[in-house]
């Protein structure tokens, strides 16, 4: 099933599920009790939003060879982790922002995993039985910032950094699908989920170790290589199979402001 967040017209976000072009209501929400209501409302009268409101957001650095070496970085003998501020998430087509203390802006696609049940020291064994779903994510980075600061929370952390959607697959074997990333139609980056250096299962376990995961957290499990830098005016498309395609353009925030 595929989980969704959207608003109609200017009513309340509320949570639904997607069958091809017609979405229908969730009576409750996919964290605990809930009915499914008939899907008979038109996709395009409604605007799909980020399809979870995480109390946090997990990233794993270096999780995929090939990226840890165009960085001239060495894979970390655990996850690296660090943190996105849940202000940092918008959804489908909307903008990301190119903040103007930043001269370089990156895209990294990344597979998301949406967690279905709190837990603290998870077993790799149990993992998946904690996990709601699969969505899709950008981990958007000030690449300057980032390299200045040592510290991640800057570069990582500005407002719209973190596109997630279109939905939350909840059927998906996240073993080895296949993610792409495009800007403007140009193929970014390509590669398989089973080339990541610790599997979803394994972070789960790592991370709630440290931390209590709560339903509806996220963590995003790294980017393959093929990171690149966005201007204003670009269009990020990201595909990850079994899921679908996360789309959003790319703006100057000063533009905005001004
Ligand atoms: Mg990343």
């Amino acid at each position: 099933m595929r989980f969704i967040r959207y608003q109609q017209g200017e009513d309340q976000p509320r949570f639904g599920w997607i069958l091809e072009d017609r979405i229908g209501l969730i009576d409750g929400t996919p964290f605990g009790e809930y009915r499914r209501m008939e899907a008979n409302i038109p996709l395009e009268r409604i605007r799909l939003l980020a399809p979870v409101t995480p109390s946090k957001i997990i990233c794993v650095g270096r999780n995929y060879v090939e990226h840890a070496r165009e960085h001239n970085s060495e894979v970390p003998d655990v996850p690296l982790l660090f943190f996105k501020p849940p202000s940092a998430v918008i959804g489908p087509n909307e903008p990301i922002l190119l903040p103007p203390q930043s001269q370089q802006v990156e895209q990294e696609a990344e597979l998301a995993v949406v967690m279905g049940k709190t837990g603290r020291w998870i077993s790799p064994e149990t993992a998946l039985e904690y996990v709601l779903g699969y969505t899709i994510g950008i981990d958007v980075t000030a690449r300057d910032l980032q390299r200045r600061d040592g510290q991640w929370t800057r570069g990582k952390g500005f407002d719209t950094f973190c596109p997630l959607g279109p939905w939350i697959e909840t059927e998906l074997d996240a073993a080895d699908v296949l993610i792409t990333c495009r800007v403007n139609d140009a193929l970014r980056q390509m590669a398989s989920t089973r080339e990541m250096v610790f599997t979803v299962p394994q972070l789960i376990a790592f991370a709630s170790s440290v931390m209590t995961l709560v339903a509806g957290d996220v963590i995003l499990t790294g980017t393959p290589a093929g990171v690149g830098p966005l201007q204003s005016g670009d269009m990020i498309e990201v595909s990850i199979d079994g899921i679908g395609t996360l789309r959003n353009p790319v703006r100057s925030e000063l533009r905005r402001m001004g």
